[in-house]
């Protein structure tokens, strides 16, 4: 169920006054009629109605049996590591989202979880670290920012074999391309702040469970720990998943146009771009993502300095200088400074993070603006430099 038809129709509308829009519930508590005796709602950090419509929304998408919204994408996949005890142990994908990798290790590792980071892209690499210990499997497809594709189907029979949860951390596909659920994950999370989201105007979290054993856990966490997401951004996600399928058509489509044209550019040396042939595993992801390889691009220089990829990325004119990615408008960043600057420069460049290499998230703006405003800054590099004064 995840047609724009469907999305838009199952949000629900509100039968209390026949809104078309969702209201927003902005109130911390519930009237009851005595006590116990309520509508169903009692206090807002247990539940709260425009948060439940934007759950049930997600939960549809995602083809799970329940969703659960939360302040941001890390308070998301803190509730899911809170599944775990002293002594368990995670296995998870070695260039997984920054701030995942610093609440492991930093914060989780302190009270006794062990994780074992590999490239789940080979599933020999996941088989040297199982245990009995080992509770959950951890995956990210494509990738931050180089765009590795590992087979979900494949790891989650991993899982199943040994007796641990697949999670996928689903935020880079966005479920209008892919649905980790229906490939055998037990849960997905999501950073809603980026494709859910889609306009780049509020952090928000998402859990999605498979089983209802799994949603009662998460349920029981979500109010323990309270990191829930309030009912304005709750009704800012609604809307911007109405348009999630065709802003990520549009997205995909430029994309692909925009890392073709760089895979011939002669100042370009690698391309990441799940949708080219050249890619490593281009065969699963189009066997895992249907219809659409995502709006984010990573490309390095083939002169690859750091110097190179400033000029690049304050040259340009659409795509602009931001962390985030996956909304309307264009940006684009350089990991080794912004978002991978905290990983030793040894670790970037072994992980395929070069001095030079560029994240772009390709917007809904004209597919032509955006090729124009990359072929400008690209020529800034490749022209030999006598030849820029003017
Ligand atoms: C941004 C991001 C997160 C964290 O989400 P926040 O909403 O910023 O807390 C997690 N995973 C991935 C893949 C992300 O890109």
């Amino acid at each position: 169920m995840s047609s724009t038809t469907d999305i838009l129709h199952s949000i629900p509308v509100d039968e209390l006054t026949g809104s078309l829009s969702v209201p927003v519930y902005q109130t911390a508590t519930f009237v009851q009629e005595a006590p116990g005796v309520n509508k169903g709602y009692d206090y807002a950090r247990s539940g709260n109605p425009t948060r439940h419509a934007l759950e049930s929304v997600v939960a549809k998408l995602e083809g799970g049996h329940s969703a659960f919204a939360f302040a941001t994408g890390l308070a998301a996949i803190d509730s899911v590591i809170k599944l775990l005890s002293t002594g368990d142990e995670i296995i998870a994908v070695d260039d997984i989202y920054g701030g995942a990798y610093r609440l492991f290790t930093h914060v989780y590792q302190k009270l006794g979880i062990k994780i074992h980071y590999v490239d789940t892209t080979d599933d020999d690499n996941i088989l040297k670290f199982v245990n009995q210990n080992t509770k959950l499997i951890w995956i990210e497809s494509p990738t931050n920012p180089t765009l590795k594709i590992t087979d979900i189907a494949h790891v989650s029979k991993i899982a199943k074999s040994i007796n641990a949860l697949l999670v996928v951390d689903n935020t880079f596909a966005s479920p209008a391309s892919q649905k980790p659920i229906q490939l055998g994950a037990d849960i997905v999370i999501h950073s809603a702040t980026k494709y859910l989201g889609g306009h780049s105007d509020l952090l928000a979290g998402i859990v999605v469970t498979k089983t209802e054993e799994l949603s009662e856990k998460i349920k029981f966490i979500q109010n323990a720990s309270g990191g829930i997401l309030g009912p304005w951004d709750c009704f800012l996600a609604i809307r911007g998943i109405e348009t999630l399928n065709l802003r990520v058509e549009r997205q995909s489509e430029t994309a692909y146009k925009i890392a073709h044209f760089l895979e011939q550019h002669e100042a370009v040396d690698q391309v990441h771009y799940p949708g080219l042939v050249s890619h490593k595993n281009h065969e699963i992801a189009k066997k895992q993502q249907k219809g659409s390889f995502g709006s984010i691009i990573s490309f390095s220089l083939k002169d690859d300095t750091s110097e190179n990829a400033v000029k690049f990325v304050t040259s340009t004119k659409y795509f602009k200088l931001a962390e985030s990615l996956g909304g309307v408008k264009s940006l684009l960043c350089q990991p080794a400074q912004m978002t991978h600057a905290s990983v030793p420069r040894e670790k970037r460049l072994s992980s395929g993070i070069q001095d030079s290499l560029i994240r772009l998230s390709c917007g809904i703006e004209e597919t032509e603006d955006l090729l124009n405003d990359i072929k400008k800054a690209l020529d800034l590099i490749s022209k030999p430099k006598n030849k820029l004064v003017v």
